[in-house]
C-alpha cells in the first residue's frame, strides 16, 4: 500500500442508474457554442468557428442537488447540457469508431460566473475563474448507452421555478457527439472516466437564491438543483 504524505483527494464519482456501481470521473471537457442559437446570442457567427473546448475540474462535480451561489460574481448563469460518459478512449479515433467508447449519458448544468467569464473575454484571459469553480457541474447520474441508445436527437429543456427558460433538440449539435469525440482525441490522450458537456441551447440566464432549476433531456428524464 502507498504511503501517502497527506490524504489522497477522494476519487470523485457519478452513481449510474439501475445498480450500485459508479462512474469514476478523470476529466470534464466542455465545448462552447454547439447550438446556433446559443453562439448568436452570445454574440458570435455560428457558421464561421472551429469547435472549442474548456475544461471544468473533477472536483467540480456536484450530486448533491443544491448549488451554493458562488462568491465573487452576481450573475451567475444556467447553461443546460447533455453529457457524454466514455467507457475508454485513445488518440486520433475515428468518427464512426467514436460511440464505440461511450459508456453512456447524462444530465448537467454548465453553471458559469458570467460576470467573471465576460471580463476574461475581453481580457484574453483563460475562462477557469468564470466556468471551474467549486460545485459548478451539478449532475444527474448516468444512464449507460445499453438502455438508451446512442443519443443524437430529442428535446433538451430547462425550467426555472416552472418557467421554460432553456429549449433545444440534440440534433441541432453543430458538432455531433462522434464529431467531438474523434476531435479531442486529436489534441488529448482521451481516455475512460472522461466526460463531455456536449453544450448548451439559446436561453441561458441568471439565477439567485432560492430558485428551482429542472433540466430535462428526452431519453433520460429530468434532474432538479436548488439554488441555495
Ligand atoms: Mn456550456
Amino acid at each position: 500500500m502507498t504511503n501517502y504524505v497527506i490524504e489522497p483527494p477522494k476519487q470523485v464519482t457519478l452513481p449510474v442508474r439501475g445498480g450500485d456501481a459508479e462512474f469514476p470521473v478523470r476529466r470534464i471537457y466542455c465545448i462552447g457554442r454547439n447550438y446556433a442559437d446559443h453562439a448568436i446570442e452570445m454574440g458570435h457567427d455560428p457558421d464561421k468557428e472551429p469547435p472549442f473546448f474548456f475544461q471544468k475540474n473533477a472536483e467540480n462535480v456536484d450530486t448533491s442537488g443544491e448549488f451554493p451561489y458562488p462568491p465573487q460574481t452576481s450573475d451567475v448563469h444556467f447553461e443546460m447540457e447533455m453529457i457524454v460518459a466514455l467507457k475508454s478512449g485513445g488518440v486520433d479515433i475515428l468518427e464512426k469508431d467514436a460511440l464505440d467508447h461511450v459508456f453512456g449519458y447524462g444530465l448537467g448544468l454548465d453553471m458559469t460566473r458570467r460576470d467573471l467569464q465576460g471580463e476574461a473575454k475581453k481580457m484574453g484571459r483563460p475562462w477557469e475563474i468564470g466556468k471551474a469553480f467549486e460545485r459548478s457541474a451539478p449532475m444527474s447520474e448516468l444512464v449507460p448507452a445499453s438502455e438508451t441508445g446512442h443519443l443524437d436527437h430529442g428535446r433538451v429543456a430547462l425550467e426555472v421555478n416552472g418557467e421554460l427558460r432553456q429549449e433545444g433538440d440534440l440534433n441541432q449539435m453543430i458538432w455531433k457527439v462522434p464529431e467531438m469525440i474523434s476531435y479531442l482525441s486529436r489534441f488529448y490522450d482521451i481516455a475512460a472516466g472522461d466526460l463531455i458537456m456536449s453544450g448548451t441551447p439559446a436561453g441561458v440566464g441568471p439565477i439567485k437564491r432560492g430558485d428551482v432549476m429542472v433540466g430535462t433531456v428526452d431519453g433520460l428524464g429530468s434532474f432538479t438543483i436548488t439554488v441555495v
